[in-house]
């Protein structure tokens, strides 16, 4: 919106607001919801009912209530569609991670004597590209210094000297547009999950085989996973993944418990490692391609071991590298759109446009032959991906679910005085969805505006309990 000239409409919008609701009691109505872009609106009916006896303490619809609905935040984890709401995830992702690695709800601290690593499984070459790359001091290198470089059939010398920005568009670009295979990048994005499936496995096997070694029980050691995908600047996905050792009792099933001492991270990072250059498969034929595309990771695997507390990967790095890629889509490619049909395909995709059009126009024409093919069609806007961006082993911590379980009974708790009260009654509601969206231009400012000095007293708040602490 332009600051300096306020429409018409916007001030009319705000005047009636405060002559209806008026804007104290519509914004502490929307509290919940108020730094969301896209709030869900909710009609119908909202009851407190006693656990025990099943009795109706209370019943209120939401048409005696502002706007006659309540407001519930979109609660995507993409900044891109909702700032508020991809922070909030974020942060729960953080916390999920890490105490999976330290301990804390609900995990035993003991896990920090477990081995725990951070893999990066990367995509091969598709072709070359323009790239940023840091020597070991932190000096960017030259993109793709070539004395000899070849010139392609094209008449494009296959060399770049430049050394890139951060931020430099030709990061990700293909050198030569014709020669690059964009066929099978799609391929591979889309047959990406089904490779580190088959990882997996051999990860597993080669686990059985090292405990069998040690005279360990296969069945009672375990690897457990969080994994997180991200798209790289050349539109092809990779992996990050923390692995970590886990004892397993055939009885107690799910719950953490230390690993046997004999198996350490090193152990485990020469499977993981072995598992990543030897797992390949081959896709299904395709017309374009009878004998089908090879699956296989490119050849930077990066194993590390986590270092609690300091070194140079923590678990604080760690979590918070996961947290930051589980909130992006295809944001880094510059390519944003919701899911293509025959009527949108055409303004993303051209075979002969630029690289991420290319990428569309080859998932939308190889999802043409169909069966498992047209996948491609489906995920045409994900590049072909079509896996999820963030997944996790159930018993590495707590879910996302759990926490925002936590935080609604939190916020529960501030409004209802009786606790006592609280433990013993259930909030059963009937409600239909009303549409999305705030209504007006001026309630979405209102509302974002308060959430905002909501979050800066927050803020304040926490800064003087610090000081306090601090000087007692
Ligand atoms: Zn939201
Ligand atoms: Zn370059
Ligand atoms: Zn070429």
């Amino acid at each position: 919106m332009d600051t300096d000239t306020i429409h018409p409409s916007f001030a009319a919008d705000v005047v009636h607001r405060a002559k209806t609701t008026g804007w104290d009691s519509w914004l502490s109505h929307v509290a919940g919801a108020a730094g969301c872009s896209n709030p869900v609106r909710l009609a119908g009916d909202l009851h407190t009912v006693n656990e025990a006896t099943g009795q109706i303490l209370a019943a209120r619809s939401t048409a005696t209530m502002p706007d006659g609905v309540i407001y519930k935040a979109c609660g995507t984890r993409r900044a891109s569609l909702c700032p508020t709401c991809a922070k909030t995830y974020q942060h729960d992702a953080f916390h999920l991670v890490r105490s999976g690695m330290i301990g804390g709800k609900g995990v035993p601290e003991t896990v920090t004597s477990h081995p725990a690593l951070f893999v990066t499984l990367t995509a091969p070459a598709f072709g070359p590209v323009h790239t940023r790359t840091l020597t070991a001091s932190g000096k960017v290198r030259p993109c793709r210094a070539r004395r000899d470089a070849e010139t392609c059939p094209h008449g494009i010398r296959l060399a770049c000297h430049t050394r890139h920005g951060e931020d430099a568009p030709e990061i990700g670009q293909p050198l030569c547009l014709e020669c690059y295979d964009h066929d099978a990048q799609v391929v591979w994005n889309i047959a990406s999950g089904e490779l580190w499936r088959r990882t997996r496995i051999n990860i597993d096997r080669g686990l059985s085989r090292l405990a069998k070694a040690h005279g360990i029980d296969p069945a009672s050691v375990r690897l457990r996973y969080v994994k997180v995908a991200e798209f790289q600047r050349r539109g092809a996905i990779h992996f990050h993944t923390l692995i970590r050792l886990d004892g397993r009792s055939p009885i107690a099933g799910d719950v953490v418990i230390p690993p046997p001492a004999a198996i350490g991270a090193d152990d485990i990072a020469t499977i993981v490692s072995e598992a990543a250059v030897s797992t390949h498969f081959r896709t299904d034929e395709h017309e374009e391609r009878p004998e089908g595309w090879l699956i296989r990771w490119g050849a930077q695997v990066d194993v590390r071991q986590i270092e609690l507390g300091e070194g140079e990967l923590t678990e604080n790095h760690a979590a918070g590298y996961l947290a930051k890629y589980a909130t992006k889509a295809t944001e880094d490619t510059n390519h944003l759109s919701g899911r293509l049909d025959e009527t949108t395909v055409h303004f993303y995709a051209d075979p002969q446009g630029d690289h991420i059009a290319r990428l569309i126009a080859a998932c939308w024409d190889l999802g043409r032959q169909g069966g498992q093919w047209i996948r491609l069609r489906r995920w045409a806007h994900m590049l072909g991906f079509g896996g999820h961006f963030m997944t996790k082993a159930r018993a590495w911590s707590t879910t996302f679910g759990a926490l925002r379980d936590a935080r609604a009974q939190w916020i529960r708790c501030q409004h209802e005085v009786d606790t006592e009260e609280a433990d013993t009654t259930v909030l059963v509601n009937y409600l239909r969805y009303d549409g999305t969206g705030w209504h007006t231009a001026a309630d979405a400012l209102m509302a974002s505006s308060a959430a905002s000095r909501a979050r800066e007293q927050r803020q304040l708040a926490r800064e003087a309990l610090h000081e306090l602490n601090t000087t007692d």
